[in-house]
């Protein structure tokens, strides 16, 4: 008897051995580089929804890349979340992504933020912030207003390399040309208050503080501050000002966080139906607003105070796809002009 159930034990242990971590049935494994409180709400109403149970692998952005690209046919992995659109053209001319094609997102989710790999799920806007008693708004209307010689010695940024950055000026590329986003770059290199650090608070912070004038950032950022309440932030947000830019050309420079189906994705179905539960209405409300982003979903409607005090605007419609094409000019065209 005693012999019986050891061997059934080991029996069992070795089953568990043999089966690969990625082919466990009713498992979703995915790799994300978003963080953020309210995705926990988000995956368990998956799990409660459809019975697969959620495995998260959170890491920085590139280093998920690496991760998927070394595990190779291996990879547990089945979808991949992250930011940017320039990251998201990465893992797709890496080879990670597995071809998308769904009825529901192509009805949920508008042309212009999917390609036929992945799909965005949330968009951030790219918004000029300035110092209230440095700057007029009239002078900061438009990204190309950043270049006027008129803000010399105002203009702070984090660096040109930085993927926020060179989508902006993919997207000037794709709109205006080169010789237009080369004349961008080496005006707001011209118009530098300090040679480029830090993050994107870390400018609001410096405009705030006046020693600089005027930056850009993503509007999630300005949202955070908003929504603070520690007694510094709100002085921070109490000397700035926010554009919404190119609002009669071409609109706001949006870029998104998105995720597609791992091409070694053990458990395919479920990532399918992953991706299509986060264009559903409720899921689209957490996804977005847990960073205080928009949903991608037109019709879905989110109440975020910081949101509704930013207001409305137009944004670019300019598709994903274009800003991925556009970053390796982007990154040569700040390169050369000094915008590290
Ligand atoms: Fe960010």
């Amino acid at each position: 008897m005693k012999f019986a159930s050891t061997a059934a034990l080991a029996l069992t242990t070795l089953a568990a051995t043999l089966t690969p971590a990625g082919a466990e049935e009713n498992v979703l494994n995915i790799y994300s580089a978003r963080h953020y409180q309210t995705d926990e709400a988000l995956y368990a109403d998956f799990t409660k929804q459809t019975g697969i149970r959620i495995k998260r692998i959170e890491a920085k952005e590139d280093e998920l890349l690496e991760r998927i690209r070394n595990e190779g046919a291996n990879s547990p992995a089945d979808v991949l979340l992250t930011v940017d659109a320039s990251r998201l053209a990465k893992a797709r001319n890496m080879g990670l992504f597995a071809p998308l094609k769904s009825a529901v997102l192509e009805k949920r989710i508008p042309t212009h933020l999917r390609t036929d790999e992945w799909a965005a799920f949330s968009l951030r806007a790219r918004v000029i912030v300035y110092n209230k008693t440095r700057i007029q708004p009239a002078d900061v209307q438009n990204y190309a207003d950043l270049a006027d010689p008129k803000l010399k010695g105002q203009f702070c940024s984090r660096s040109g390399s930085h993927p926020y950055n060179l989508s902006l000026l993919a997207s000037v590329i794709a709109h205006e040309g080169e010789a237009k986003a080369e004349a961008m770059a080496r005006g707001m290199v011209a118009n530098f208050a300090r040679t480029p650090k830090g993050g994107d608070t870390d400018q609001i912070r410096a405009v705030a503080a006046g020693e600089c004038g005027v930056t850009i950032s993503n509007s999630y950022y300005v949202a955070r501050l908003m929504r603070s309440d520690k007694p510094a932030d709100q002085e921070t947000v109490a000397q700035i000002g926010i554009i919404w830019p190119n609002q009669k050309t071409t609109g706001t420079h949006v870029n998104v966080s998105g995720g597609g189906i791992l091409k070694h994705a053990p458990n395919k179905a479920a990532a399918q139906k992953f991706l299509e539960y986060l264009a559903s209405d409720s899921a689209q409300r957490y996804f977005a607003d847990g960073n205080n982003e928009w949903p991608v979903v037109t019709s879905v409607k989110i109440d975020n105070p910081a949101l509704n005090r930013l207001g409305k605007f137009k944004a670019d419609t300019l598709p994903v796809n274009s800003l991925a094409m556009y970053q390796a000019k982007a990154q040569m065209i700040f390169d050369r002009n000094g915008f590290r």
